[in-house]
């Protein structure tokens, strides 16, 4: 027994024979690949092939076993929005509409298999709402609740074939990749595509030459959010003719689509008769009025900014989600399961120290963030300057102390004392 379980290349696979033995699968010596698990009869095998072994069984018994149990216990929209709140803050509506819609998409991929006398259409989605107010987080927390492989793709980055850029279908192929290329789990993943009123078609559009990145994307991504057979390149980068192609139907996978739609609250408001008055979302109430008007966004306004129809129609539910205010950036710091100042506190806890932040220095942190303009996104580069003295002196400083982090700290009149000890002697 012990014999056929040898592993070589450490200290007890001695021998001459041994020390040439090399993997019997991909035929690599031990010294490229480490440690070798010896069979009988002179076979041998190494952990890179161990590891492609598992990962084919464990895709067999995928296919076989759980094909159609994979989605039998669908979480239902309250449950989806109780997990959805341990990680985003507010955007209750957008929570609810996801959570339903994500809810029917998965109903609909169990009736798939099915016959069916009724048909559910795929309920693609479109969040639109300003920079970091928690877009790109919904739709990854969804795909971390529903255990589905899921990938961030760019709308700006991608062009027509034979243009400089990326072909539509490389979006697919990081969907691929984040399902470890098991085909099956991929096709029912969840994509998000960032950026996606980048592509419209602009009114202003000064360009005399082709339609470079307008509607022929548009045009593309309609067919893979409709439903397709796609070939996606292996390899990704360009197509060309004598590449080998992965077929992957794009028809359950759920496509959630993000955007900015800088300029939309215009429209929303010339069609509801209204006035931006001063410098609307500049000021820090406009922010009210920004989520206001948004939260009346109806299909036209976003055929009006200038998405193609067929597009617009392919995403029927439309989400707006609001800005942050100071409040819930407040709260973005603090109550997410990996919100920073629970990040950091684990990090000082880790050296015997203790930290915490006042409720003013938290909420200079969130004005400062605020008026950055870039929503919650900023919170963390504001957050780790402040740290940055402290965290280079913790471990040997730290230990056994408390840090109380004040306005004082955040706006940099002064740097993080542990309260234990004197000011003059920790400077
Ligand atoms: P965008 O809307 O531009 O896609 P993101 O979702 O990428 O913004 O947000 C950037 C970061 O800001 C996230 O990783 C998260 O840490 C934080 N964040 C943004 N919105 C929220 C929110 N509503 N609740 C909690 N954290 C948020």
């Amino acid at each position: 027994m012990p014999s056929s379980r040898d592993v070589t290349g450490g200290k007890r696979g001695g021998g001459a024979t041994k020390k040439n033995a090399f993997c019997s699968f991909c035929r690599k010596s031990y010294r490229d690949v480490g440690p070798l698990v010896e069979g009988p009869g002179d076979v041998y095998i190494c952990g890179e092939c161990i590891e492609l072994c598992q990962s084919i069984l464990e895709q067999e018994r995928r296919r076989r076993g759980t094909g159609k149990q994979l989605f039998n216990k669908i979480p239902s929209p309250r449950e989806i929005v109780a997990k959805l709140d341990d990680y985003v803050i507010g955007q209750e509506a957008a929570k609810k509409v996801l959570a339903v819609a994500v809810h029917c998409h998965y109903k609909r991929l169990m009736l798939g298999s099915e016959e069916a006398d009724v048909e559910i259409d795929k309920s693609n989605i479109l969040l639109i709402g300003p920079t970091g107010c928690g877009k790109t987080l919904l739709a990854r927390t969804l795909a971390r609740i529903l255990d589905v492989p899921f990938a961030i793709g760019d709308a700006t980055t991608l062009t027509e074939a034979g243009y400089v850029g990326e072909d539509v279908e490389n979006l697919l192929l990081k969907l691929l990749h984040a399902a470890d290329f098991d085909l099956d789990s991929a096709q029912r993943g969840v994509l998000y595509i960032d950026e996606i009123d980048k592509i419209g078609k602009t009114s202003n559009n000064v360009s005399i030459t082709r339609d470079v990145s307008g509607e022929g994307v548009q045009q593309a991504l309609l067919k893979m959010l409709e439903g397709t057979v796609a070939n996606v390149p292996p390899q990704g980068g360009r197509k060309h003719p004598e590449q080998q192609y992965i077929q992957m139907d794009t028809s359950n996978i759920l496509f959630i689509c993000g955007g900015t739609f800088v300029g939309l609250e215009k429209i929303i408001s010339k069609r509801l008769g209204r006035h931006m008055i001063g410098f609307g979302q500049d000021a820090a109430g406009g922010e009210d009025h920004l989520g206001e008007l948004l939260a009346q966004v109806t299909s036209d306004d976003i055929l009006e900014y200038g998405m193609i129809p067929e597009l617009v129609g392919r995403l029927p539910v439309v989400t707006p989600l609001a800005p942050l205010d100071v409040d819930a950036l407040m709260r973005v710091l603090q109550e997410p399961k990996n919100a920073l100042v629970r990040q950091y506190q684990k990090l000082f806890e880790m050296e015997s120290a203790d930290l915490s932040f006042t409720d003013d220095a938290l909420r200079s942190v969130a004005e400062m963030a605020l008026s950055k303009d870039t929503g919650a996104r900023g919170l963390r580069s504001i957050v780790e300057s402040v740290m940055l003295e402290i965290m280079y002196e913790l471990p040997e400083k730290g230990a056994n102390k408390s840090f109380v982090v004040t306005p004082d700290v955040v706006e940099g009149r002064r740097p993080l004392f542990p309260i234990s000890e004197p000011k003059s002697k920790s400077a």
